[in-house]
């Protein structure tokens, strides 16, 4: 279990403080030329003294990390870590190439009465297809999902576009945003290496999946991809919310979500994505895929009971047999494995063993974005 408190990493410097080693900033709250794109007094910090944004680059209001990530064209762990380290030993880049494009996406949901109308219209086809369709039934079957989640998730299938699972994304006031299609069969272009797998209904804005399911429980599990998300629904039986951001939602939108849960688990491929998205997130737990099994993996090869438990123990709802690291190291049982780890090595003469594990210790002490960015670089030296 790893608990990542980007509040208090926020709250350790003044974004002000940053934003000067950067630029110049004149005034109160505070304006000046843009680290990323230049200018006179574009960039600018607002009166909560917390955000900053670009009038020509950056319209939202960004944090400090934000900053950190768009000057240096770094990713999140890496803005955590530099947060811990001697603001000192920030180098002034003024090039453009870290500043970050923010796309708007098209949003017909909101816009076109009519697209909601036909998305709807499929959906509906799609459910009543699936209902005959034993192909598309065996394989979601298959995959451990039952027929109760995967109409409660209003999944279907069609053959309009090859033979497809069609999989709606609704808000939880029940509005569709958004169609997938997972294909039966992917194919792979003649110019690509990996095979396709997914594709989207034109105008589709996918923000959340699951929301129409959600609402029962203070506790939420946020998870990669729609399969995960059912897998987990239907093992978890209420206990607690899931939600899916799938590959390419809008994950803007995750820290005010999260604020309304009580308990945040946030389940990622890897601890460097789970990193990225706790942003903003308070007292979130974070959890990646075990020996890189997902949620749909796991529900296959161990059941809805084992990985209910596997979550409950992640929650801290269940005696764990030993105490993973949390973010207090010195004196915790995990700095005792970690210690213990290198004494084996000690014992077997691995000098690479043990230099990677006093490497490890060292970033442990220091907080856990440095522990966590030290695994998401050089893999978990426990695992
Ligand atoms: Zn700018």
């Amino acid at each position: 279990m790893v608990t990542l408190d980007v509040q208090a990493l926020k709250a350790s410097v003044s974004l002000r403080e940053v934003a000067e080693r950067y630029t110049s900033i004149k005034g109160k709250p505070g304006n000046g030329p843009c680290p990323m794109c230049g200018g006179v007094d574009r960039f600018f910090l607002h009166s909560d003294r917390e955000h900053w944004s670009c009038r020509k680059c950056y319209d939202k209001p960004g944090d400090v990390l934000d900053l950190i990530q768009a000057v240096e064209g770094c990713d999140f762990p890496t803005a955590c870590a530099r947060l811990g380290q001697d603001l000192e030993s920030f180098k002034r880049t003024t090039t453009a190439a870290g500043a970050r494009q923010k796309l708007e996406r098209p949003r017909p949901w909101k816009e076109d009465p009519h697209w909601i109308e036909d998305a709807a219209a499929f959906v509906a086809r799609s459910q009543a297809h699936i209902e005959k369709d034993k192909t598309a039934q065996d394989y979601l079957l298959n995959r451990g999902l039952s027929m109760e989640t995967i109409r409660a998730y209003g999944i279907g299938s069609t053959g309009e576009k090859g033979h497809c699972i069609v999989i709606p994304w609704f808000l939880a006031c029940g509005t569709l945003t958004a169609i997938k299609y997972r294909l039966l069969k992917p194919f792979t272009p003649r110019d690509k290496e990996k095979p396709i797998r997914f594709f989207s209904y034109e105008g589709s804005d996918p923000i959340l999946f699951g929301a129409h399911l959600a609402g029962r429980s203070d506790t939420l599990v946020l998870v990669e991809g729609e399969m995960n998300a059912m897998s987990l629904y239907q093992c978890m039986e209420g206990t607690a919310d899931v939600l899916s951001t799938g590959s390419e939602a809008n994950r803007s939108m995750i820290p005010t979500v999260a604020q309304q849960y009580k308990h945040k688990l946030l389940w990622y491929d890897s601890a460097e994505k789970a990193l990225k998205n706790s942003a903003g997130i308070e007292s979130a737990i974070l959890m990646r895929s075990p020996c890189d099994m997902d949620a749909n993996t796991l529900l296959q090869n161990m059941g809805e009971k084992e990985l209910k438990r596997l979550i409950d123990l992640k929650l801290g709802r269940v005696e764990a047999p030993s105490l993973p690291f949390h973010g207090e190291y010195v004196g915790s049982a995990y700095e005792q494995r970690v210690n213990d780890a290198y004494d084996v090595a000690a014992d077997q003469n691995d000098q690479a063993r043990k230099k990677a594990l006093q490497a490890f210790d060292l970033e442990c002490r220091k907080g856990p974005a440095f522990a966590l960015t030290y695994i998401a670089q050089h893999g978990d030296p426990l695992a």
